[in-house]
């Protein structure tokens, strides 16, 4: 395992910048192996050796995993030049893992979002090979047929002729609306096409009004998670999406 400056190491961890961190050594607040640590220099296996900092263990890591139940109004990035980002959530104590949201929901979608800085995990989900599936809730506009459970469980041609792999379509109810008949849906794809279920129920003449994603491989919404927030994967979920 590589050894680490203990300045890096806690800097990484957001304790402070290497200045701020060189006085913090010098005023005794870091310690190596229950020793005071005078030169920030010193170099460390993080994972085997004891690092404390006022008095209370620093907790290792290089990755971060969050569910995030994502909001409508924010972006799926890291940045953006007008809008907040699901990043801008988090606070400061996990934007400094540099993470990043894991696949993209619409702006106007909310539901389940995995955001981390494991870029090999983000790209085994994301693969197109690896057919990730990944299940959605909506309010659709229409009437959702028997035809189109038919329709989108051998493929759906988008308009720009694109012919979507199989999807399992639910129908959870149907509800009257002042502008005509409303679905509510449950769908799973395996795949992920720019607005793709938007523009599946668009193939089929009917418009998406809301959509939540409320799973993404072994991965589930939190119903606990009220929109807008987030929480770490607990051990038992990173081994299930691992
Ligand atoms: N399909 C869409 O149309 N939008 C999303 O955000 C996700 C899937």
């Amino acid at each position: 395992v590589k050894k680490q400056r203990v300045d890096k190491i806690l800097g990484n961890l957001g304790y402070g910048t290497r200045s701020e961190l060189k006085r913090a050594a010098k005023q005794g607040r870091i310690k190596v192996n229950d020793e005071v640590v005078k030169d920030n220099g010193l170099q460390i296996d993080p994972y085997q050796e004891k690092l404390e900092f006022d008095g209370e263990q620093v907790n290792y890591r290089e990755y971060i995993y969050l569910l995030m139940n994502k909001p409508q109004g924010v972006i799926s990035a890291t940045e953006d030049r007008h809008d907040s980002t699901v990043v801008d959530l988090l606070d400061i104590e996990y934007q400094v893992f540099e993470p990043f949201p894991v696949g993209r929901l619409d702006k106007d979608t909310e539901g389940l979002l995995l955001i981390t800085n494991d870029g090999r995990l983000a790209h085994e989900l994301l693969s197109p090979r690896k057919h990730v599936p990944k299940t959605y809730e909506a309010d659709v506009l229409g009437e959702v047929t028997e035809d189109d459970i038919v329709q989108f469980s051998k493929g759906v041609t988008l308009e720009d002729g694109y012919v979507t792999l199989p999807a399992e379509l639910q129908i959870l109810n149907h509800t009257p609306s002042p502008e005509g008949t409303m679905s509510q849906i449950r769908l799973t794809i395996s795949e992920g096409k720019f607005h793709q279920v938007k523009r599946m129920f668009e193939s089929v003449g009917k418009k998406v009004t809301f959509l939540k994603r409320v799973s993404m491989g072994a991965l589930q919404l939190d119903p606990t998670l009220p929109t807008g927030e987030y929480r770490e994967l607990t051990a038992e979920e990173l081994v299930q999406i691992g």
